[in-house]
């Protein structure tokens, strides 16, 4: 996954761990202020009569942990609260310009809603916002206490950063995006028995969400362990994304995530020009203004995200629901699988215009909803292919994408 230096396989940060005097009044403000969600505690640790403390964690030999609370909050890191009881003391808690001071950083929509919110909930906020300058220009920041003295820090950049102007293009595209973190919908999927459609919706999600690179070999035993299931659901998971095209499978071999040449992206966004908009044609007599209202709720969505993932979470569901109005055995699929295959490539050409701020693709998105809205079969079936071809034109510019 990793590219280029640095800890080979390596997929960023899993969790932040910190103690607290109080398990009970950490968990009140963590679950009921900011909104965590208890995943699972862990019992006492201690070691009676060795250094095990002293040389796994670095504590007085002594010293117990009484208990450990995992809190996931978002889409972030998750949190693994320590209550411990020290035997040789405490120390005070670091203030921020101390050698191991430090704060979490949460990031909201809106910093004037959340401070509103905070302050509502007694919670100790610390002036008032301060925007940024020079390359965080864009961005608002404030401090917040915990009970316990921990200080949390909200941000939020709606319309970006400063520096995301400057950006260099090639870079982003190469590296790929970072592993996205479990989901709850996964949690709560896996706690249900880890059938292999289980399993195949949360490899699905992740390989959708670009957690792997393509040509990234999938090891079908770390999947069975992953998610306590034995190898013939994974190896079900595993034809079921096949069939989709998100992977190849040899025989007594492997899995791999699919990965295609420029040619066969060529080929396959010439095929989607002509297929989809076919496809469309077909659904738009049967969309109902029920869907019509929600298109045009993505559409705007879309338009307002400042978030290359959340973009492309929405723009695949507003096509794709446009898309399933009727069933169609043969097409229905054919393009699915055209938009799985290419999604990596898609996320590629996706950095560029929002690096781009290209704002044409929106453009097209409302035409389309209008057309449908009419509709006008004609024009929402040539707005799409030219949306389409749009797409293959920015990514045969960019022969970079498939490395
Ligand atoms: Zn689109």
């Amino acid at each position: 996954m990793s590219v280029g230096n640095g800890i080979p396989g390596l997929r960023g940060t899993d969790h932040i761990g910190f103690t607290v005097p109080d398990l009970d009044e950490a968990h009140a403000f963590l679950v009921d202020v900011l909104g965590c969600d208890e995943i699972y505690r862990l019992g006492a640790k201690r070691s009676s009569d060795d250094d095990w403390m002293l040389t796994h964690l670095g504590v007085h030999p002594r010293t117990v942990i009484s208990e450990i609370r995992f809190y996931r909050l978002g889409h972030g890191a998750n949190f693994e609260v320590f209550l411990y009881e020290p035997a040789d003391g405490q120390n005070p808690q670091p203030r921020n310009s101390d050698i191991g001071g430090f704060h979490i950083a949460l990031y909201v929509d809106d910093l004037d809603v959340a401070v509103e919110y905070l302050r509502s909930k007694g919670v100790d906020v610390m002036g008032n916002p301060t925007a940024s300058k020079q390359s965080a220009e864009g961005q608002r920041w404030i401090y917040f206490r915990s009970p316990w003295g921990l200080q949390f820090e909200l941000v939020s950049f709606p319309a970006g950063k400063g520096i995301r102007k400057k950006l260099v293009r090639t870079p982003a595209l190469a590296s790929g995006i970072p592993a996205t973190m479990r989901t709850e919908k996964d949690a709560r999927r896996m706690s249900h028995g880890a059938t292999g459609a289980a399993i195949a919706d949360s490899l699905r999600e992740r390989i959708l969400a670009g957690a792997y690179v393509p040509g990234e070999r999938l090891r079908p035993d770390e999947i069975a362990e992953e998610h306590g299931a034995s190898r013939l659901p994974v190896r079900e998971a595993l034809r079921t994304l096949e069939a989709e095209g998100l992977i190849d499978l040899v025989a007594n071999t492997g899995a791999w995530i699919s990965r295609i040449t420029m040619a066969e992206c060529e080929e396959m966004y010439q095929m989607r020009e002509r297929l989809e908009p076919l496809l469309l044609r077909m659904n738009v007599p049967h969309i109902t203004s029920a869907l019509g209202d929600d298109l045009e709720a993505l559409a705007r969505s879309m338009e307002q995200s400042t978030d290359v993932e959340r973009f492309l979470q929405l723009d695949r569901d507003f096509h794709l629901s446009s898309l399933k109005a009727i069933e169609t055995p043969v097409l229905g699929p054919t393009v699915m699988n055209l938009w799985n295959r290419t999604q990596h490539y898609r996320r590629a050409a996706t950095r560029l215009f929002y690096l781009e701020e290209d704002r044409s693709v929106h453009h097209d998105h409302h035409l389309i909803v209008n057309a449908i809205r009419n509709g006008d079969a004609d024009e929402a079936e040539q707005v799409l292919a030219r949306h389409i071809r749009r797409s293959r034109l920015e990514l045969s510019r960019h022969p970079e994408v498939f490395g």
